[in-house]
């Protein structure tokens, strides 16, 4: 099967994770961004988590220069529209953006216009392309709640005009879900749709209460729902989503290979 060729929707992608290097080093430059190195190899290395990363906190390392770029209206257009046009190349049809507003503000952005600046780079990539977008809004769980608030808010005027979710990530502690569940209901009663990364590094029970307490429809990951009955049996009984990913799984050591990855037992 030709795997390029093949019509696809994509529904866990970070945009922070889909910068293209040459793209860090010309932003760097025009916009008067240190980076710890100009060249594109030595970019590329510290972007791409290695195989042996030794723990999730260690792969998102990767995540900390394009995001130093990520600070003007311009380079965030820019970058969105770039992974629209990549996805495109590679046949994806449809694909769901998410990124962390509140990662943006270094250089005084308020988040309507980082939120609208990606959203112009998705919308410039629809024009051109034949692929369609939309944004998920996520939040990182050590981020104070009263954020979360703000960019809710923010966020419900774009409801239907690109952005379809919220969606919470990084480190993940047991009981995590507690801490948001009134902005999460809040957010679900605006018509926000739910995805949460959850059960990623060891926790199946984290699952169970991101969909039974945060209203999640979709789950990043989700891989130690094979350790938690209660939480397979509610995925399954639900049909919620699992957004895998085996090489990231590999590479966070969430599991230590591909074969014991519980993809094909799912
Ligand atoms: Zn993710």
């Amino acid at each position: 099967m030709n795997l390029k060729k093949l019509p696809k929707i994509e529904l866990h992608c970070h945009l922070d994770g889909s910068v293209r290097p040459e793209t860090i080093v010309e932003i760097s430059k025009s916009e008067g961004v240190n980076l710890p190195s100009y060249e594109i190899d030595v970019i590329k290395s510290m972007m791409i988590a290695p195989m042996e990363c030794l723990s999730l906190d260690e792969y998102l390392k990767g995540f900390e220069i394009p995001i130093a770029i990520m600070q003007s209206k311009e380079s965030l257009k820019r970058v969105t529209y770039e992974l629209m046009e990549d996805s495109a190349k590679e046949n994806i049809k449809y694909i769901e953006i998410r990124f962390a507003p509140l990662l943006h503000t270094n250089k005084g952005l308020s988040t309507e216009e980082i939120i609208e600046s990606v959203l112009d780079g998705i919308k410039e990539g629809e024009k051109k392309y034949d692929i369609k977008g939309n944004l998920i809004l996520s939040f990182l769980r050590h981020m104070p709640v009263e954020t979360v608030y703000e960019v809710i808010e923010i966020g419900k005027k774009y409801l239907g005009e690109g952005v379809v979710a919220i969606d919470l990530c990084a480190s993940e502690h047991k009981g995590f879900c507690n801490k948001f569940i009134k902005p999460f209901l809040l957010g679900k009663e605006y018509g926000y749709r739910v995805t949460i990364h959850a059960g990623e590094t060891g926790i199946g029970e984290n699952v169970l209460d991101a969909v039974t307490i945060l209203g999640a429809e979709r789950i990043g990951h989700g891989i130690y729902i094979k350790d938690c009955k209660d939480a397979y049996d509610i995925v399954k009984d639900r049909n919620i989503a699992l957004e895998m990913c085996p090489t990231s799984n590999v590479q966070t050591k969430a599991v230590d290979s591909f074969e014991e990855h519980p993809v094909l037992d799912f």
